[in-house]
């Protein structure tokens, strides 16, 4: 047999298995055989880190497997030395990496090192530390008392000790007594107190009580949920036919299936609560869950909830996010590494924790876009994660009040198993919502000014002003952050536009800078037209800020926070104003997405969508489906108390299917005209899709590029391929470099990838021209 993945414990090798194949995890991608020195020999398993001697350097890599012989006849060189204790990837993550890689199309030691954060992956082990000071022996009564003369320091510091019930940490003391660590060394010397270093945790919730909160008893809905995960928690036993061969190991070869499950529950169905006890099930079963929230959603709140619930044990909690420090995520991991993390709640990466015998991966908001990697490798978290759990025996569940259509076709077509939350806890009623129609809304706006009418509709002042006097509150919702959107002028008609993405550049008024979304350039507004240089340039559009003057404006009475990532910057910014908010010290929050999900407050009875169609406007054939669930997940933030919510939707497309299925809350209606759509233009969930793109300072170059790649793919192009032509991206430009497309469509994925990979590696590539595939793109 094979070590036991935790080298410390493992038997000895067997005596043939003195080789190790290993993927280097640096540059390319090479598998690569090395013999195993006998003083590793007892450390070194699948999954270990080791250093290993490469032209004449030291590079780091994975243990994948191990041999007794190999195909090389030479002398094989020796593993150098271990990085880390122990291995670092489980062999589920390593067949994972495996599957990424072919799935993607990247190389396996790209998806290794994103498996690992940062800090880990270079530092591994690197705990902070702290010494813990014990009282050893008592001095004599005699000497204690000349001390105190001769040094009142030191006497103090056994005072301190003696009072502290014979211990403290060398921190504590110095916090009272700065020199402490010079203080302590006669005394260490003396033998009065002894010193041991101790390990201190980097715990982003060091501060923070958790009130422990007790299962709530299920809605009948959520009961037949719950159920339904504890039973594809069970599995089905299938019989494998491998096993009937020999039937002395027929107990053992029969294999588990658990079935990916789709939780389709409106918002406030009370998902979170079927996830909770699914979780408590899991542990009590010994066995591990790991929660992937979208960063958006990580909010305070959602990571108090799960905390407070299994407040008993501690640790049993790790946060993985990119709000943490360095140190922070290290200790995190390594909290799960150990073992003393059971349960894993995190954004996208979070999917390659390194948690044992999982019993459950659950994907909240399983439809949010943010859960696919826009960087290579370029992998959807969701997807990976239902493949995880295929490789871990475990079930995995999908929760959404707007299921992705891929995931909802995957249940029609019996694929994922369907359950439905239909109503709200406590059978409140969905909020109801109401469509502003701004076209009519500006031809007729007098009173006040013009521009905050075309914030703020008659019809929605009037509802904020109705909850201001009954002192209940109200969200106000836009996508955009920043002062105005554009800036243009009035005799050419140009905007300003940023000189390295080309697109329009959003006035920040609190600096008086003109900002640029995509890559953060920043400029003075000009006072003439750069293009045609006539004085006379008029703002246009609105984002967060300028709603906040607006609102200030309407309501000087009312108190309110703007939340966005401008004002959010310092470190607990967001959770103190969120608490404010809750505690109702707060009228009114307007915010971009960081308060579109995942938020509970039963005070909000009114929800204001300002501009509707920013999302109905991009060029993406998902703006409908992501309108849609945007409408959706915002108006579920109104009415979570006794009182009825009310939403009202601004927008200059009131027909609009989104925003008219959004109204009636039918995700099934939407879900139906939408994919018939779908299906007649042959685009996912009934295709896969690759987008090549090329991307360049000579523009005429990475347009040529894409041109001689289309031709080449052309010739062999699998059976049912749709190939576009190329294209300008979306974003033409971004940070100085011109961006060209090109996007196939094909049921059969693997296929095309194989060839587009075949000509791709074929190809002779200008050195400036980058050349890069996104399997099941998100942004088209
Ligand atoms: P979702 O995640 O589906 O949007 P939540 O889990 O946030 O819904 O639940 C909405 C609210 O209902 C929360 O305040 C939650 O505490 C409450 N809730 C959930 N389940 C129950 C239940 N069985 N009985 C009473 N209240 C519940
Ligand atoms: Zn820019």
């Amino acid at each position: 047999g094979l070590p036991r993945p935790d080298g410390a414990a493992s038997p000895a090798l067997d005596a043939a298995q003195r080789i190790a194949r290993v993927q280097i995890e640096t540059a390319a991608a090479l598998e690569l055989d090395y013999a195993i020195p006998e003083k590793l020999e007892r450390q070194i398993g699948i999954g270990t880190r080791v250093m290993v001697p490469l032209q004449h350097q030291r590079v780091s890599a994975v243990v994948i497997e191990l041999l007794e012989s190999t195909e090389y006849n030479a002398k094989l060189k020796e593993i150098a030395s271990l990085v880390g204790s122990r291995p670092m990837f489980t062999p589920g993550l390593l067949k994972l990496a495996n599957w990424i890689s072919d799935y993607y199309v990247v190389p396996v030691n790209r998806v290794l090192r994103t498996m690992l954060p940062q800090a880990v992956r270079e530092k591994p082990e690197t705990f902070l530390t702290d010494s813990h000071l014990k009282l050893a022996k008592e001095p004599p009564p005699d000497v204690f008392e000349k001390l105190h003369s001769t040094a009142p320091m030191q006497a103090r510091i056994l005072e301190k000790l003696r009072s502290n019930g014979g211990e403290a940490t060398l921190s504590e003391l110095r916090r009272e007594l700065p020199r402490a660590t010079a203080i302590i060394k006669p005394l260490l010397k003396a033998g009065w107190i002894t010193r041991s270093e101790v390990r201190v945790e980097r715990d982003p919730f060091q501060t923070e009580e958790f009130l422990p909160s007790q299962p709530l008893t299920f809605t009948e809905e959520q009961k037949v949920a719950y159920e339904a995960v504890i039973v594809a928690m069970n599995g089905k036993v299938k019989e494998d036919p491998a096993a009937a061969e020999t039937p002395a190991q027929d107990a053992r070869t029969a294999v588990r299936t658990h079935p990916t499950l789709l939780l389709h529950g409106v918002t406030g169905s009370g998902k979170t609560e079927v996830y909770l006890q699914a979780i408590a099930e899991v542990l009590k079963r010994g066995q591990t869950a790991l929660v992937l929230v979208p960063e958006i959603s990580l909010t305070p709140q959602t990571i108090e909830r799960f905390k407070a619930r299994f407040s008993e044990q501690k640790d049993a909690i790790a946060v993985l996010h990119s709000h943490l420090s360095d140190g922070e995520r290290h200790d995190e991991w390594f909290k799960i590494h150990e073992g003393r993390a059971k349960i894993v709640i995190g954004a996208r990466s979070a999917i390659f924790a390194p948690l044992e015998d999982l019993g459950l991966i659950i994907v909240d908001e399983e439809h949010e876009p943010s859960y696919k990697q826009e960087d290579a490798p370029r992998y959807h978290a969701r997807d990976v994660a239902v493949v995880r759990g295929r490789i871990e025996r475990c079930p995995v569940l999908l929760g959404s009040a707007t299921p992705s259509l891929e995931s909802f076709q995957n249940a029609s077509n019996g694929k994922y198993e369907l359950l439905h939350m239909t109503k709200r806890t406590d059978g409140k009623s969905m909020p109801l919502i109401r469509i502003v129609d701004m076209r009519l809304e500006r031809r007729k706006g007098t009173e006040v000014s013009f521009t905050n009418t075309g914030i703020l509709s008659q019809k929605l002042r009037n509802a904020i002003t109705d909850r201001l006097t009954k002192k209940e509150q109200t969200i106000l919702f836009l996508n955009r952050r920043g002062f105005n959107t554009s800036l243009g002028c009035v005799s050419c008609g140009e905007t300003v536009q940023c000189q390295e993405c080309a697109i329009p550049m959003t006035l920040h008024k609190k600096d008086n800078r003109l900002v640029c979304h995509i890559c953060g350039a920043r400029r003075v507004p000009p006072s003439k037209c750069p293009s045609c240089k006539e004085p006379g340039l008029k703002y246009s559009g609105f984002g967060t800020e300028r709603v906040e003057q607006a609102v200030r404006e309407v309501f000087p009475q009312a108190r309110m926070a703007r939340v966005d990532t401008d004002t959010m910057q310092r470190k607990n910014q967001l959770r103190d104003t969120l608490k404010d908010f809750r505690a109702q010290k707060l009228d009114i929050l307007i915010g971009t997405q960081m308060i579109a999900k995942g938020l509970d407050f039963p005070n909000v009875t009114l929800v204001g969508v300002l501009n509707a169609d920013s999302a109905l406007n991009l060029p993406d054939f998902r703006a409908a489906e992501r309108t849609f669930q945007l409408l959706v997940q915002v108006a579920g933030r109104a009415g979570r108390g006794e009182v009825k919510g009310e939403v009202f939707v601004q927008t200059h497309a009131p027909h609009s299917p989104a925003i008219q299925f959004s109204r009636h809350n039918d995700y099934e209606g939407y879900a139906a005209q939408e994919l018939e759509h779908r299906l007649a233009f042959k685009y996912p969930p009934y295709a896969h899709m690759v987008l090549i793109s090329a991307r360049g300072k000579h523009e005429a170059q990475a347009e040529f590029t894409l041109q001689t790649l289309h031709k080449r793919l052309e010739q062999g192009l699998p059976e049912g391929t749709i190939m576009g032509d190329p294209t300008p991206a979306a974003l033409a430009k971004a940070h100085g470099q011109h961006r060209f497309q090109l996007l196939l469509r094909s049921e059969k994925i693997r296929v095309l990838c194989a060839h587009i990979k075949r000509v791709v590696d074929g190809l002779s590539v200008p050195a400036d021209i980058y050349v890069s595939w996104d399997v099941d793109p998100m942004n088209v």
